[in-house]
């Protein structure tokens, strides 16, 4: 099988990881890829949000999949020249990605299909934005009604900084605060079918302790050992599932990844968000864990056969990822900086780096390329085996002025 991933992070570093992993893979690309992903895929410099472009290398490559990793090039309709062309695709449309690409959208679906999430208001005016925060009461929740990138989101105790976001953005989403522990769940579906992943936990904020401001995410690890039994079985029965048939009744049938972010809250578990692909970084540590070939899997759901796939197979292992990210990362990250210790990262083994924001430079070096630039990311016997490998990795590596947290999984560990 000849597989076209589209997309330049670490996500994507994981995906081709596994990929590359897959004997039923015969080729490998990338589009356009990151100075990591060259390892292990052919990468092409083609635009990811046009789906001309996109659509005429994988005719060109004779590509039997095309797997779209970023919510931009699904938002854009990156996936419909494509189908349109008979390749398949994995990854919904852009009318099933509004999911992700449109906040109002999502509680519109979830609200019809009766899935439980936080009550919510959409607002377009400074006075709509004062009433629903005042509705609320605080912590105040401000969501950006479009796609920014995991950071279109203020949590805050301040009234003012609450309505100066909200005025910073055309529309929001003003909802109540959610309460309990973040967990989330991916799930492949072919439209019908859905097929439940293991569940992760990831770290938004940019600061150890949860402070400091919103990021993509700067960690992850699976298993949660502390999550309650039956927990992915409840979230299949009242959210993926309903989800999943509420969009094939309306004629948008979403096939590829469903995420939902959850809360696990005193009241039950609510939906915080659903984005359209694989999130990142928990799809480092969940892929991590998958021992059924990558391949196949994402091909099921592409040609509307997952009903016939086996159930999916995991290692009993635990897996964490820790973020690497430039100085100034999320607000203004400075790139361009030489990146040392990749290669005594990985020599013992135990840890293994998946690029995001990177690039070569023009003597064969790595540079820095983005905000988040790698993820370290380990395996072992338990949470606290594979959190010591990882930071080991990440000790190793060095550019100027790289951040990280120190306490991914550190909790759970104990
Ligand atoms: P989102 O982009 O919707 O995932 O939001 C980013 C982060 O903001 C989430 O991971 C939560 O930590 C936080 N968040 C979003 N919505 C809520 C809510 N209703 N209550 C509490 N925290 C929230």
């Amino acid at each position: 099988m000849k597989v076209l991933v589209i997309g330049t992070g670490a996500r994507e570093h994981a995906l081709c990881r596994s990929l590359s992993q897959d004997p039923a893979v015969s080729e490998l690309h990338c589009a356009p890829g990151n100075a990591g992903i060259a390892r292990v895929a052919a990468v092409h410099p083609v635009d990811q949000l046009d789906g001309a472009a996109v659509t005429a290398l994988a005719r060109e490559l004779g590509a039997d999949l095309v797997v779209v990793g970023p919510e931009a090039p699904l938002v854009a309709g990156v996936a419909e020249p494509l189908r349109a062309a008979g390749i398949p695709v994995f990854g919904p449309g852009r009318e099933a990605a509004r999911l992700e690409g449109s906040k109002a959208f999502a509680k519109d679906v979830m609200a019809a299909a009766g899935v439980p999430t936080a009550r919510s208001y959409v607002c377009t005016t400074p006075e709509e934005a004062a009433a629903a925060l005042d509705a609320f009461g605080a912590p105040y929740v401000v969501k950006d009604d479009g796609l920014a990138a995991g950071k279109g989101v203020v949590v805050t105790e301040d009234r003012a900084a609450a309505l100066e976001h909200a005025a910073a953005c055309d529309r929001v989403v003003i909802e109540e605060y959610l309460d309990g522990p973040e967990v989330s769940l991916f799930a492949i579906t072919d439209g019908t079918t859905v097929l439940p992943l293991v569940p992760a936990q990831d770290f938004k904020r940019a600061l150890d302790g949860d402070r400091g401001p919103n990021t993509g995410g700067m960690g992850a690890y699976s298993p949660l050992p502390w999550a309650p039994e039956g927990l992915v079985q409840e979230v299949l029965d009242t959210v993926l599932q309903p989800t999943v048939d509420a969009l094939r009744h309306r004629g948008t049938p979403f096939s590829g990844l469903l995420y939902a972010g959850l809360a696990l809250t005193s009241r039950g578990t609510r939906v915080i968000e659903f984005n359209a692909r694989f999130g990142d970084p928990e799809t480092q540590v969940v892929l991590a864990r998958l021992r059924t070939p990558l391949a196949g899997v994402l091909l099921a759901a592409a040609n509307g056969t997952l009903g016939e796939l086996e159930p999916l197979r995991w290692s009993e292992e635990a897996a964490v990822t820790v973020v690497m990210a430039s100085e100034g990362y999320p607000a203004s990250p400075r790139t361009g900086d030489a990146i040392e210790g990749l290669a005594a990262a990985e020599a013992g083994g135990d840890a293994f780096v998946l690029h995001a924001g990177t690039r070569s430079g023009p003597a064969g070096e790595v540079l820095t390329a983005g905000g988040r630039v790698l993820s370290v990311t380990a395996v072992g016997a338990d949470l606290a085996e594979a959190r010591a490998k990882a930071y080991a990795g990440v000790a190793e590596i060095s550019f100027k002025g790289a951040q990280h947290r120190t306490d991914i999984a550190a909790e759970a560990a104990r």
